[in-house]
């Protein structure tokens, strides 16, 4: 973890002022080279100031930019900063490795579950806010336990889910498969056999909301395989606040425990 900030500053403009004070954030960047991530959540605060400043801390990425710099300007300057930027992000984020013990707390739809040795259980369970499983096998497979248990609830939710929406559209449903992509939470694909929908099981530690969102998604892919106006409006029929869930993905995925 690094706490110290890390800054890169541009050269002073002169221009008209905008209103100064912290902008609608937070704001996305869509980077456009190959890395990964490629879109980075970021607070944008406008101020007295001549000089453009990019912050990397633990909380996320911070823009400082003179009253006078558009939009266009400050992701611009973002751009050109995309591998400083990651590079900072990664550093900042860079998690303790996860303890696969009693006690430890693992997100689970978005909700803290608290891992828990129960004699009374034969399996893995979630118990309200703890996740209990026989005390022989926490302490030599908890790992394992814990894995198997997230994928195999994982495909059975996000199949449930799929099927409302694909209801709502009325569609066929197709096939899910869970996915362990590095850098995607869903794909989705149509084949000569039909549609496929791939989701990562990880997002079942993602509140229900975002699970839906990605579904909404992909399914909205079946319509448009691209990322264009028309596909946003297919979008927007399913799942109507996707601006917000949109953003909110790309924030979570920088909290979740490495696991
Ligand atoms: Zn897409």
């Amino acid at each position: 973890m690094q706490n110290a900030p890390r800054e890169r500053v541009t050269q002073p403009s002169s221009r008209p002022k905008l209103k100064s004070g912290k902008d609608q954030s937070p704001r996305l960047l869509r980077i456009n080279d190959s890395g990964t991530p490629d879109c980075i959540p970021y607070e944008l605060i406008r101020a007295r100031r001549r000089s453009m400043v990019i912050q990397a801390r633990a909380e996320g990425i911070l823009v400082r930019a003179p009253k006078t710099a558009t939009v266009s300007e400050i992701e611009a300057f973002m751009q050109q900063h995309a591998a400083w930027i990651r590079d900072h992000l990664a550093a900042c984020s860079q998690v303790v490795p996860f303890a696969w013990q009693e006690g430890t707390a693992l997100p689970v739809l978005g909700s803290s579950v608290r891992i828990t040795a129960a004699p009374e259980v034969a399996r893995v369970e979630r118990i309200g806010d703890q996740l209990a499983m026989p005390p022989q096998l926490l302490q030599f497979r908890c790992r394992e336990a814990v894995l198997n248990w997230l994928r195999t609830s994982a495909l059975i939710l996000f199949n449930q889910r799929v099927l409302m929406q694909t209801t709502k559209m009325g569609i066929e449903t197709p096939p899910v498969r869970l996915s362990n992509a590095r850098t995607r939470w869903g794909s989705c694909a149509k084949g000569p056999n039909g549609a496929r929908l791939s989701l990562h099981w990880k997002l079942y530690l993602l509140p229900l909301a975002l699970i839906d969102y990605v579904i909404a998604h992909e399914l909205a892919h079946l319509r448009e395989m691209n990322h264009s106006a028309r596909f946003w409006a297919e979008v927007a029929k399913l799942y109507p606040d996707y601006k917000a869930a949109r953003l909110e993905l790309v924030r979570s995925a920088h909290t979740l425990p490495s696991i």
